[in-house]
């Protein structure tokens, strides 16, 4: 039997504890078939944590984080916390996980699965077989740049100011992770920018083609500003395997090369720590959707981007990389026997609920996994 795992699963809000259940008979399969065997604790945040507790997410929720091997968080929020100020507000929960766990690389993958090709507002021929992966720095740049804030000036006028800072230390770190990825899958990688007009980014630039030249020769390594960058994303995105880029333009990129996929429901992600003195690493697992607070309740959420951060999961925290691509398998294959959520729903197909595209996924599993 293999060693046990800790996880710790965040449900959170609306549509959350709805696709984490899919996820749960999932890793009931993989304790029953592939005789892994997870310990799991299980939390709530956001706006439910706000309701029992007054705040998004409990210290004490942090530090069993911190123990955990991994955590698998689902998506919180909602119009009933809306009004909150951002100090309360149910966010709040993933911000402080990603700050008290040092969750710095972001981890974005794009991926058109054929059964969906035609999901995407783009033309099959620009998109089919696509399979990108973002890396983009999430603790550092101008969204936490100093100085920053709205300053009044003398003639009454105000200004407001958001600093882009990088240090060698942190555009290293988030390039190795970037190499790494590379390294494992064509071995090219893209570092995105704005050296033309920003110092910042010209350092960026620098200290990636060091690295680069130091430690991964092996990988092909391309640089490409970041206007550019979302032109050819656009124009030719198969032409990228791996992307890495700052704060800001990552979350640009990463939302611009989500929508390529044409499917919200369908996209997982990770976000990683460093890798410890021990060889662990935090790491935290997400679907790229909120808590849909429009279908929550109704039991017609798609549970797949919830699955394939489990997939993730497998994948970055535990090198299961089999058990990984059976489970993305087997999405694939209930998505082409024509079974769809309302989210990803064609014609021809037929419309099921989320527990039934669950069961589906099992069922499927039970066929590759045996
Ligand atoms: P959203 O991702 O929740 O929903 C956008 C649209 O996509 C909605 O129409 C929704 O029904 C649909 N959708 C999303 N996931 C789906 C799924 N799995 N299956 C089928 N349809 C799906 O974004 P939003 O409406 O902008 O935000 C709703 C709430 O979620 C807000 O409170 C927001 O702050 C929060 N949010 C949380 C996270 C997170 O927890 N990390 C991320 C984004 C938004």
């Amino acid at each position: 039997m293999a060693s046990n795992k800790k996880l710790l699963v965040l449900p959170g809000d609306g549509i959350g504890p709805e696709v984490m259940r899919e996820v749960g008979h999932v890793i009931d399969w993989m304790a029953r078939r592939r005789r892994a065997v997870f310990d799991i604790a299980e939390d709530i945040v956001g706006g439910a944590c706000i309701d029992a507790h007054g705040i998004a997410i409990r210290p004490e929720t942090v530090q069993r984080a911190r123990e955990a091997d991994a955590v698998l968080f689902g998506s919180v929020g909602g119009p009933k916390w809306d009004t909150l100020g951002f100090d309360k507000r149910p966010e709040l929960s993933i911000l402080t996980l990603r700050k008290e766990l040092g969750l710095f690389a972001n981890l974005r993958p794009a991926i058109v699965l054929d059964p969906l090709v035609d999901a995407s507002t783009l033309k099959a021929d620009v998109i089919k077989g696509l399979d990108i992966m973002i890396v983009r720095e999430s603790t550092g740049g101008i969204y936490f740049g100093e100085p920053r804030g709205v300053e009044t000036l003398p003639d009454g006028t105000k200004r407001g100011i958001n600093t882009e800072v990088y240090t060698t230390p942190e555009i290293e770190r988030v390039a190795r992770v970037a190499f790494e990825l590379a390294r494992k899958r064509q071995g090219r990688l893209c570092s995105v920018e704005k050296a033309n007009v920003m110092e910042s980014g010209l350092l960026w630039r620098q200290t990636v083609t060091a690295l680069g030249a130091a430690e991964y020769p092996d990988v092909e390594l391309s640089h490409m500003y970041a206007d550019n960058c979302a032109m050819q994303m656009v124009r030719n995105p198969r032409q990228f395997d791996v992307i890495v880029t700052g704060n800001l333009f990552g979350d640009i990129l990463s939302d611009l090369a989500s929508m390529l996929t044409g499917s919200l429901g369908m996209l997982p992600s990770a976000t990683l720590g460093a890798v410890q003195g021990d060889g662990r690493r935090h790491a935290l697992y997400e679907p790229i959707h909120g808590s849909a607070p429009d279908i929550a309740g109704k039991g017609i959420a798609n549970p797949m981007a919830q699955m394939l951060s489990f997939a993730m999961l497998l994948r970055y925290s535990f090198g299961m990389d089999e058990d990984a691509l059976i489970i993305e398998r087997a999405c694939t294959n209930v998505l082409a026997s024509g079974l769809r959520t309302a989210d990803v729903m064609a014609p021809g197909c037929a419309k099921v609920s989320t527990s039934v595209m669950g069961e589906a996924v099992v069922r499927e599993l039970d066929k590759l996994g045996s």
